[in-house]
């Protein structure tokens, strides 16, 4: 949408702001001309003149075209710079339509768009202070109530970019060029901003910069101003031009839209019509393609193994780490104690570690009471827990932890914690599994179960 002007003011730049032109003006004139003919049938003092309103003094404003398209640009700025100021450096009055210029300007800003009329209330609210001659600011009611103006025109502005979402503006005359007709809402536009470029504070790509293998995304052309601080858009984002540096980990289409295929770093370029930068962004690409196991180094008593994998496409290697081993001990008695010691480490302990133990089982879906039983459930639904209760187990008090061991995880995951009273297994995948639960200091002393997972 094209502003005031043709050409950029000197010292400056058109740059776009996204956002949407409401209407709502046969109501919202109505609404003005309500406030009018209050002010005449209470006897509230005219500003222009400073006397009495009579009730026979009422005269409705009418609508101008041209005042209309001068709120409008108003509405635009105003909602960016939160204050009767402009972006050009120019003065507010400097808006104009076929040589029509507002003589009182009116500006209210709303965090809701979905009516004009709470925006000119905000200015009717001042009529308290009108009328009692109080302290607070006045002049956006003295505008609308005024007799020396006989044409409005409204305009209302609605972007994301600004503080407020709405901003509204009135525009007031005593005369008028033109016509009283209405001008259409526009919604989803560009609008041309007229900007100082020392306004200026950067040119960026807006978008993520993490991004995984076969995830899309745009990126977005953004200015950063200083003053007011807030990022608009360039005027004609057609006119960029996106490149790679490297295709091959992230491709990026004229207009932005980029393809992520392999892990690594890739620098995209926006360019300019005249082929300077406009803005770069670096994008990571991290790869979450299934990758093969490759390589084991299988866990010891004393040490962690690793399980190596690796992607074929992003040749990205990535390592998973298998919990250590527990002790192999053998035990002898001496004394009412026994002493083990590991057969790989040679690692000695002295304590009587459980000779036996029973667990007891139940799936936490189960509708069939509350009993554990010996055996394992049969009906083991995906998302479900199996509960292990842990029962007549012997042996030194500190010396009852158990291990739990399967041989299927992608259908059963077991606990992280320690294994004492209780054993919990969650149901993840359907399949066979078998489980093992063993004695962590005696793990000859076991239980060993087939499942049927899922449903
Ligand atoms: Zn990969
Ligand atoms: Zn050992």
């Amino acid at each position: 949408m094209p502003c005031d002007i043709q050409k950029p003011s000197q010292n400056c730049v058109f740059l776009g702001v996204h956002g949407s032109y409401f209407t709502d003006k046969e109501k919202a004139l109505k609404r003005i001309n309500d406030i009018r003919k209050e002010a005449c049938n209470e006897g509230v003092k005219d500003p222009d003149t400073n006397k009495k309103f009579k009730p026979s003094d009422y005269k409705p404003l009418k609508w101008s075209t041209n005042l209309e398209f001068v709120s409008r640009i108003r509405a635009f700025e105003g909602g960016l710079t939160m204050g009767h100021k402009r972006l050009n450096g120019k003065d507010i009055w400097t808006v104009q339509k076929n040589g029509v210029r507002s003589w009182s300007e009116n500006l209210a800003w709303n965090w809701d768009s979905a009516n004009s009329i709470d925006m000119i209330n905000q200015w009717y609210d001042e009529k308290k202070d009108w009328v009692t001659g109080g302290k607070g600011v006045t002049g956006h009611y003295e505008s609308l109530i005024s007799s020396g103006f006989n044409y409005v025109g409204l305009g209302w502005f609605n972007s994301k970019c600004t503080k407020y979402p709405s901003c509204l503006a009135g525009s007031f005359s005593a005369t008028n060029k033109g016509g009283e007709d209405y001008i259409e809402e526009k919604r989803d536009i560009i609008q041309t901003l007229d900007v100082l470029k020392s306004s200026i504070n950067s040119y960026y790509l807006e978008g993520r910069k993490v991004m995984k293998t076969d995830e899309t995304q745009m990126l977005t052309p953004r200015i950063k101003l200083k003053n007011p601080e807030l990022s608009v858009w360039p005027l004609k984002i057609s006119d960029l031009n996106f490149v790679s540096n490297n295709p091959k980990i992230a491709k990026v289409s004229r207009i932005g839209k980029v393809e992520a295929f392999k892990s690594g770093n890739a620098t995209i370029t926006c360019k300019n019509p005249d082929n300077t930068n406009f803005a770069t962004f670096i994008i990571e690409v991290k790869c979450t393609h299934e990758k093969k196991l490759i390589k084991t180094v299988d866990s010891t008593c004393t040490k962690e193994g690793t399980n190596t994998y690796e992607c074929d496409i992003c040749k990205t290697k990535v390592d998973s780490k298998i919990n250590m081993k527990p002790h192999d001990y053998k035990f002898v008695a001496s004394n009412g104690k026994s002493t083990g010691t590991c057969t790989k480490c040679k690692k000695v302990i002295k304590c009587n570690p459980p000779t036996m133990f029973e667990i007891y089982w139940r799936n936490d879906q189960t509708t069939e009471g509350s009993s554990y039983w010996s055996c394992l459930p049969s009906n083991n639904p995906i998302g479900s827990t199996i509960v292990g209760w842990v029962h007549k187990i012997n042996g030194d008090q500190n010396y009852r932890e158990l291990i739990a061991e399967c041989d299927n995880e992608c259908a059963l995951e077991l606990p992280n914690d320690k294994i004492e009273d209780y054993v919990y297994v969650k149901v993840v995948g359907s399949g066979t599994v078998n489980l093992t639960i063993y004695s962590k200091y005696n793990p000859t002393v076991k239980h060993s179960y087939e499942l049927y997972l899922g449903d």
